[in-house]
């Protein structure tokens, strides 16, 4: 069951998609699904779906369609979803105390168990499942902590990256304006919603559908 080579970055990106979809339909007690009904809910089309799958070895059969139990199994491993990645967040600002208050674990085994700011009046506070505490903390409470979600204003982006790749971090998903700098076996992925929600905004008035 392992995949034949490297499986594409774009086909990667789908993979929690169609992880969340399967799982869905497994817990429904679904055995089989077709790629059409695939493509209805997670919105790919079936010949994308038929070559993503045939990476993972999962040849669909003509009118069976594929065998949820054998793609969630091998979605599982992939995505590592036998075991919990601890991430820490920095940051307990608006956004950041939504993503405590966030039940991750519903949907993918990620789980936020650790949080800083430089606010005295929060450290020590309870937010959602984790204390604050202080970012002066922070370098050294990262043991066994993989990944981080930054929350802080885009001047303290930088600062912050360089302690946590310092500690060993190897993943930052940066929600700051601010583009950080990292080693390159460093993987950030940034997320700027008042980006998106502009470019939402341009798309919906000069790409209109229909
Ligand atoms: P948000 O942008 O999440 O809506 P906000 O508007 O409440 O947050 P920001 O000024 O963006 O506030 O700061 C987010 C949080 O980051 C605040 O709780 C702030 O105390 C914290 N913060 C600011 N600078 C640092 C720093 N250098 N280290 C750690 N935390 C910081």
């Amino acid at each position: 069951m392992e995949p034949q080579s490297k499986i594409p970055q774009a086909t990667a990106k789908r993979l929690p998609l169609y992880y969340r979809f399967l799982n869905n339909l497994h817990l429904q007690g679904k055995t089989r699904v077709s790629s059409k009904e695939l493509s209805d809910a997670v919105k790919v089309d079936s010949a994308t779906i038929r070559r993503d799958f045939s990476y993972f070895g999962a040849l669909g059969r003509k009118g069976y369609g594929y065998n949820v139990e054998y793609l969630l199994e091998f979605f599982r491993k992939t995505l590592h979803q036998d075991k919990t990645t601890d991430v820490a967040l920095i940051g307990v600002g608006n956004l950041g105390t939504a993503f405590l208050n966030y039940n991750f674990t519903k949907n993918n085994n990620t789980r936020i168990v650790k949080a800083f700011d430089a606010n005295p009046d929060l450290v020590g506070e309870r937010v959602g499942e984790v204390t604050v505490e202080h970012i002066d903390q922070l370098a050294d409470q990262l043991k066994d902590i993989e990944a981080a979600i930054l929350t802080v204003p885009g001047h303290a982006a930088q600062t912050i990256a360089d302690t946590l790749v310092q500690a060993g971090i190897k993943g930052i998903l940066n929600f700051t304006p601010a583009r950080i700098t990292v080693p390159t076996d460093v993987r950030v992925h940034h997320i700027d919603l008042s980006v998106e929600l502009q470019s939402l905004v341009y798309f919906m008035e000069h790409y209109p559908i229909n």
